[in-house]
């Protein structure tokens, strides 16, 4: 565990919690007084995504292969156990966003709600921010996106349902295989595969637009034809409106990590496989096997009328 004060001028040691309850032994919670929670998309803003809002940062959900690792570093800490077990979170959140929201600044652009880290972490069990959030959209009538691995955001169902009446909201579980020794090796911390189809279904049923995020489709462990085929067709079951396939990145955060994990975790020829697809700092896959991981997942999508994720948001945008 890292020792030293992460970046004293941002955090100041006050603002360490005191000791957590014993479901949490061995996290220091960092309660931050922001004062922005909305930032602007990097870039071109996709299908009108212009804002993005991460009320927590680092993860107790712990996937090895997480891009956000990186962003660890720049608080001064690790990018292994330092990732899960020293989390910031943003108390006032839903304060401050009320009081940016107010000023009009997301204009009729979406914001899109725990991009960075699962705004659904168990640390939410804790500090419950989500609500005052999504009632705050829901207020301001800003179109949200929110995304998650946790099966907690069923808690919330009844605000998202509420929300939907109000405004466009999407819910996007992420979840790229059906197979629980992938879950177990490489995301434990987070909802079984089963649990996040589950919450599919409740959204569904309580009226919310709710897709899958596929990702990360994991390379040799989890692109079979076959288990990507079976992934779509649980997904359409549980009533998906919509999917987005995403192959695995790796970050130089995440590198070391992923990889040691993938060591013990998988067959030594699947880890052989892995580690050399990403070797020399390689971060992505070549783009002839994105564009076939891709298409596959989008050709099945179709097969049974569940549109690609640009077709979708577009379709719903308010003129
Ligand atoms: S749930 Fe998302 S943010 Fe959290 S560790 Fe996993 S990939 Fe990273």
């Amino acid at each position: 565990m890292n020792t030293h004060d992460p970046h004293p001028a941002l955090f100041p040691a006050s603002a360490v919690a005191p000791a957590p309850p014993p479901e949490f032994r061995g996290v220091t919670f960092h309660e931050i007084q922001a004062r922005t929670v909305l930032n602007r998309m990097p870039g071109a803003a996709p299908c009108g995504m212009g804002w993005t809002l991460n009320p927590y940062r680092g993860c107790a959900h712990a996937c090895t292969y997480c891009f956000a690792r990186d962003g660890h570093h720049h608080l001064g800490h690790n990018t292994g156990e330092d990732f899960h077990t020293h989390l910031y979170v943003k108390t006032n959140a839903a304060t401050v966003l009320r009081r940016e929201l107010r000023t009009g600044k997301t204009g009729d652009q979406w914001v899109m709600v725990g991009t960075s880290t699962d705004c659904y972490q168990r640390a939410e069990a804790r500090y419950q921010l989500m609500p005052g959030i999504l009632r705050t959209l829901t207020d301001y009538r800003v179109p949200f996106t929110t995304t998650t691995k946790s099966a907690l955001l069923r808690r919330d169902i009844p605000l998202y349902a509420e929300a939907a009446q109000a405004t466009d909201v999407l819910v996007m579980t992420s979840l790229g295989s059906l197979d629980d020794r992938v879950w177990r090796a490489f995301e434990p911390a987070a909802s079984p595969p089963r649990a996040r189809l589950d919450t599919i279904r409740a959204l569904r049923d309580a009226g919310v637009p709710a897709g899958v995020l596929i990702a990360p489709v994991m390379p040799h462990a989890g692109d079979h034809p076959d288990a990507l085929d079976a992934l779509v067709d649980a997904c359409a079951k549980a009533g998906a409106v919509t999917v987005f396939p995403d192959v695995m990145r790796i970050s130089p955060g995440a590198r070391t990590w992923f990889l040691d994990r993938s060591a013990e975790a998988l067959p030594p020829h699947l880890h052989q496989r892995l580690a050399a697809s990403y070797a020399s700092s390689r971060r992505s896959m070549p783009p002839h096997y994105v564009q076939q991981v891709t298409d596959h997942i989008h050709a099945r999508a179709a097969h049974h009328g569940i549109p690609r994720w640009t077709d979708y948001v577009d379709s719903v945008r308010t003129p």
